[in-house]
């Protein structure tokens, strides 16, 4: 149980308070006759019974005063058990005034039991009974001022005897009543703190407890643990298409699945389940041959949504991803066997849906790397560290510049030489990538507008965009509030997106493409041949121009027949759709007349020009439309240093 003592407590709390409630009425109605009846003796001259009704009155004003400032109930409950006893005694010893003080013992002595537990109220009250059957019925009887036939001795006595059986009994039963709420309330906040409440599965601090138990046990006599961190993908788009009713409906169905592919699981093995919260679940599997089995599972769990989960006829394209860790291969502890299994479960994400992954040590360095590109990039976010450099593109045959790409770079991850091609994929799973998108847009503009100010340029500035802007509404009318802010002519524009981005994309990406294109701007599938784009779907795609991957094109002269014709494929291909092709990543002669001579529109590349900061693009540009390209190899000593590269 995790709060046991808590929850008692609270019930206690409520308990005590009822009791104070109980008490103080009990003493104001007790003043209030002690003070009448006390009075009422005095006057009569019954001054004994006057001065113990009068002193018990007195008990009582202290022990409600008690109560009342000090919230003292213990004490208000000794003073009332102790004035009550006493003055039954008296009453019984001196018979009352006119002798009729006897019958207010009784429901003196009945209110008074309940506010004692059961077993005080049993020596107490036990104990009282004795008294009186000794001073009833015995040579103690001397002692009595008011005189009792036996007969009346006996039921006196047996009639308090009554009473005492009658209020005991109901006073255990309150208790026993009381106690099973404890329980009951206990054991429903044990199922709170310690199962999921939708599956009915262990939640995360029980796995975890259980786990931690089992590599206790592990340390003393051997034995392999695999633990498996599933997380479905798409579930949110569920929650959010279809509501959380139906979100719930499809997370016990599968948790019922996961049950049954349990039970059925080949033994040895023993499995233990759970959900670690929304979408999250986790297999243990205790098996000798831990990795096979869980391999096992993993597959089976895969198997489950081939064809996507069926939840009230509707069919939800819903998936898994699952990340292994084993024990003690990948950890020794419980804590690090989940972590692990939960970093496997993101690269397995990464790599595409369905699928499963181990836990490696490059996954955590990884992982690790990542943490930190993200880290700074925030911090180029922040403080400005980003920049932006320039790199001419350049026409095939008249070799004059058509274009400029902005390329970008961020101060404090080129130190440790982390380019785009690093930064930009974190970017991207973080999300960070539309603020970083949107500076990149607003200050290439800015410069655009610069560079056809002060150099009359009348080329193309291609900048470079990422996937992730395919999916978000807001970036057609972000990219006209910047083509608004400097005025430059959207034709003058050529958003570059990788061919990757396209794959699987479906129409909500084709209208905003559709939409970007309506604004004036051009685009481009950059990257082109590294995707899975079918030749014959081009057609579909509202692409300008085809950036030829760099890697083909070094791959020219590649004595592998197949990628050396993929340039030449690419280039029919193109011109068959009448979309222009741009080479990228030409380093040599012979690869530039290659593609001259096959009929390339564009080339850029580090023979032609490096990446340049702004100072040296403008300068090149003067200085190129004064002499002109001069083929020589040596051109690409005399370009300026790197940027960034
Ligand atoms: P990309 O758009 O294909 O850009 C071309 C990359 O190839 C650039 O690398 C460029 O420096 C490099 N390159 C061009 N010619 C040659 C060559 O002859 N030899 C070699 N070895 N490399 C050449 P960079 O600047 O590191 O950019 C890498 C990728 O990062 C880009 O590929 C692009 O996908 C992405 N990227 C760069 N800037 C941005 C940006 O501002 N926004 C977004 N979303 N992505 C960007
Ligand atoms: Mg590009
Ligand atoms: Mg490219």
């Amino acid at each position: 149980m995790i709060y046991p003592a808590q929850n008692s407590d609270e019930f206690l709390a409520v308990r005590t308070n009822r009791y104070n409630r109980l008490c103080k009425l009990l003493l104001i109605i007790g003043i209030v006759f002690l003070l009448i009846f006390g009075g009422l003796s005095l006057l009569d001259e019954k001054y004994l019974l006057g001065g113990v009704l009068m002193s018990c009155m007195l008990g009582c004003c202290i022990a409600l005063h008690q109560l009342i400032q000090h919230h003292n109930s213990r004490f208000a409950v000794r003073v009332l058990n102790t004035v009550s006893i006493f003055l039954s005694l008296t009453l019984l010893v001196t018979g009352g005034r006119e002798n009729t003080g006897v019958y207010w013992i009784y429901p003196i002595l009945a209110i008074n039991i309940f506010i004692n537990r059961f077993w005080q109220a049993v020596i107490l009250y036990g104990g009282f009974l004795i008294v009186c059957a000794l001073l009833l019925l015995t040579p103690l009887s001397e002692l009595m001022v008011a005189s009792y036939s036996f007969t009346e001795a006996l039921r006196i006595e047996f009639t308090l005897l009554a009473l005492y059986l009658i209020c005991l009994a109901t006073l255990n039963s309150e208790e026993l009543a009381n106690n099973l709420l404890i329980k009951m309330h206990d054991d429903d906040m044990h199922k709170m703190a310690f199962f999921d409440t939708l599956t009915g599965l262990p939640n995360r601090w029980n796995i975890k407890n259980r786990l931690t138990l089992l590599v206790k046990k592990a340390r003393k006599k051997p034995r392999n643990i695999g633990l498996l961190y599933i997380d479905l993908d798409n579930f949110k788009k569920v929650n959010d298409n279809y509501g959380h009713d139906m979100g719930d409906k499809l997370l016990t169905i599968f948790s019922n699945k996961l049950q049954q592919l349990a039970q059925n699981f080949p033994k040895p093995s023993r499995i233990e389940l759970a959900r670690m919260a929304g979408d999250e679940f986790v297999v243990v599997i205790d098996a000798p041959d831990h990795s096979a089995r869980s391999i096992e599972m993993a597959e089976q769990i895969l198997r489950l949504f081939k064809d996507g989960l069926e939840v009230e006829n509707i069919n939800h394209s819903v998936f898994a991803s699952i990340g292994i860790a084993l024990y003690p291969e990948h950890a020794n502890s419980a804590g690090d066997l989940i972590h692990r299994a939960d970093l496997a479960m993101y690269q397995a994400k990464d790599g595409g849906r369905n699928r499963y992954e181990y836990y490696s040590a490059e996954l955590a360095r990884e992982l690790r790397d990542q943490e930190q590109i993200e880290n700074r990039l925030r911090l180029a976010l922040r403080e400005n560290l980003f920049s932006l450099v320039y790199m001419p593109i350049f026409d095939c045959h008249s070799m004059s510049i058509v274009g400029v790409e902005v390329l970008l770079r961020a101060e404090n991850l080129q130190m440790d030489g982390i380019g785009p091609e690093r930064f930009i994929p974190v970017a991207e799973k973080t999300n960070l990538i539309k603020e970083i998108d949107l500076w990149v847009i607003d200050n290439a503009l800015k410069q655009l507008l610069r560079l056809q100010q002060e150099t009359g340029f009348s080329g193309l500035f291609c900048i470079n965009i990422s996937g992730v802007e395919l999916s978000n509404e807001q970036f057609t009318t972000q990219v006209k509030q910047s083509i608004d802010r400097y005025g430059v002519a959207p034709e003058s524009i050529e958003f570059e997106i990788t061919e990757t981005a396209f794959v699987l994309n479906d129409d909500r990406s084709r209208t905003i493409l559709q939409e970007l294109r309506e604004l004036g701007v051009s685009l481009a599938l950059d990257d082109f041949g590294t995707g899975f784009t079918a030749f014959n779907q081009l057609i579909h795609y509202p692409a300008d121009s085809l950036k030829i991957d760099r890697t083909f094109v070094s791959d020219l002269f590649s004595t592998d027949k197949s990628r050396h014709n993929m340039v030449g494929i690419i280039e029919n291909l193109a011109r068959l759709y009448q979309i222009k092709v741009i080479a990228e990543g030409v380093e040599t002669q012979a690869q530039l007349e290659y593609l001259q001579e096959i009929g390339c529109d564009w080339v850029q590349g580090y023979y032609l020009s490096r990446p340049l900061h702004w100072d040296d693009l403008l300068s090149f540009i003067s200085e190129y439309e004064a002499h002109g390209f001069e083929v020589n190899p040596q051109n690409l000593n005399s370009l300026p240093p790197i940027p960034g590269r």
